[in-house]
């Protein structure tokens, strides 16, 4: 895609809701362009339809990518030469367009009523034609509308579709056509002056000077309609932006990716704790290829790689385990301060810890045992709040798992080894144990194991048991042992 312009790319969400996966990748590709080519990335807000998009959901949005660490160059918060970049603060510029192409009749007063459209759309559809505007109020006579004005009606504006079609060269799928039989006259602003979609991104993309559009499939269609306002707002087809139409994502059931099917918000991903730069490695790969089979990049290599070329037309397959994956592997890769900080809320939030510099150093020394073993972060909690809880209780349904006698006899073993010990480190911990249950009782380490890490950690699920005894400390393991015949008797 060869452009000898500054390239001006945008990403122009209309915020219904918090942002999804499909969203996020097409801001991550608009992102990757703007960066590769040294052009500039513009963020507008699509809000014209003002009973959905709500402050809340703009204010996520905004908040959702810059957590993304996806920057932008113009727009909210930054401001930029050509803003505002919120739609609902463009009305006027919108309106004076409208009746410009009012004027240049380019466009008409539509009469035609909801109920009457809805009744000529049944008919179409019953007579096997295309359903569409059927171009009837395109040539009103001045009756006609004195009359239609005295019904009270009011009219929406519509603009006028010329015979023939529109062709255009897209960046991913090659030439695409649209007949415009199949395009009928459509809908530029309703009665009350507020403007459409069609109308408010078309004129916006030429005023902001967008050279390229990266954006979803799903509006490859809603194109010969906005091409149909640049040429009315006199723009020549060689200042077109370059269109590219990202592939559509689609869920495990190879349904286009919905809420139906999993979809969930990056706010989601974010509370589960996946790592930002997780989800746009992954993400970056719905659809792209950095040239070879690695699945590990990191932002700089997107940048420096990403071309539209290498877009593939075709669908892409969301896969959650690829992304945890994924997210496991920017886990492992994080410098322990930066994974501290990173995990600190979760306890937090939780209410594992208040946040104390004691704790802290407990985590802090925690963290590494854990980092091999954890999908995402929201998992630590779990991991470690056995380190933290004070009237430490273990659960029944784990109790009942360590009942039996051969549990029990591990527990008496191990407690007089551990008890026995004099210096505290895993690997004294691990050899005595290993000792007395694998060597001398005969055991399998599973069984030996799991009644002892249920005893100290609560759950049979925890970090490495020996380093968890470690962290817990002499007197603390000892207790937790000691206790649980007591559990055991009175069943808590
Ligand atoms: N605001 C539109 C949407 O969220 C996208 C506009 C565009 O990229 O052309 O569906």
């Amino acid at each position: 895609m060869s452009n000898k312009q500054l390239v001006r790319v945008r990403f122009a969400p209309s915020p219904t809701g918090d942002l999804h996966v499909g969203n996020i990748r097409t801001a991550l590709f608009d992102w990757a362009y703007a960066r590769h080519t040294g052009g500039k990335l513009i963020f507008r807000i699509e809000d014209t339809d003002t009973e959905r998009v709500t402050d809340q959901y703009i204010k996520a949005a905004i908040e959702t990518l810059k957590w993304l660490g996806l920057n932008w160059d113009e727009g909210p918060e930054v401001g930029g030469e050509y803003g505002p970049y919120l739609q609902s603060q463009r009305l006027e510029i919108y309106a004076t367009w409208a009746q410009k192409f009012l004027d240049q009749k380019d466009a008409y007063h539509c009469y035609c009523s909801a109920e009457e459209l809805e009744d000529r759309r049944q008919a179409q559809m019953k007579n096997n034609q295309a359903p569409g505007y059927d171009g009837k109020c395109r040539d009103l006579s001045a009756d006609q509308v004195e009359k239609f004005k005295q019904e009270g009606r009011k009219p929406v504006v519509r603009m006028r579709m010329p015979d023939g079609e529109t062709v255009f060269t897209d960046a991913i799928r090659g030439e695409v056509r649209f007949e415009h039989k199949y395009v009928p006259d459509f809908v530029l602003a309703r009665a009350d002056g507020s403007p459409l979609y069609t109308l408010a991104v078309a004129v916006d993309d030429v005023l902001m000077k967008i050279t390229h559009v990266l954006r979803g499939e799903d509006l490859l269609s809603s194109t010969p309609r906005q091409i149909r306002v640049y040429q009315a707002m006199g723009v020549k087809p060689e200042q077109y932006p370059v269109f590219a139409h990202l592939p559509f994502v689609m869920g495990q059931d190879n349904a286009k990716l919905s809420k139906r099917n999993g979809e969930v918000s990056i706010a989601w991903y974010r509370e589960q704790g996946f790592l930002p730069e997780a989800i746009c490695n992954y993400l970056a790969l719905l659809g792209w290829s950095p040239g070879d089979d690695r699945e590990n990049i990191t932002m700089a290599e997107l940048v420096e790689l990403f071309t539209v070329e290498r877009v593939n037309s075709s669908p892409a397959r969301f896969d959650m385990k690829k992304l945890e994956a994924i997210n496991g592997d920017k886990i492992r890769a994080l410098k322990l301060e930066e994974f501290l900080d990173r995990s600190l809320p979760f306890l937090i939030n939780a209410k594992v810890i208040s946040g104390s510099a004691d704790e802290i150093e407990i985590v802090k020394s925690a963290l590494p045992i854990i980092q091999e073993r954890i999908v995402k972060l929201a998992e630590i909690p779990q991991m470690l709040s056995f380190l933290f809880i004070k009237d430490f209780k273990v659960a029944a349904e784990e109790v009942s798992k360590i009942t039996d006698e051969a549990s029990q006899n591990v527990l008496k073993v191990a407690l007089s080894k551990v008890e026995a010990l004099t210096s505290w480190d895993h690997a004294s911990i691990e050899s005595s144990l290993r000792k007395a249950l694998i060597d001398d009782l005969g055991l399998k380490p599973r069984v030996a194991f799991s009644a002892l890490r249920i005893a100290v950690t609560g759950s049979h699920i925890s970090p490495p048991l020996f380093e968890s005894l470690q962290l817990l400390g002499k007197a603390r393991s000892i207790d937790r042992i000691k206790a649980l015949p007591n559990a055991i008797v009175t069943g808590k």
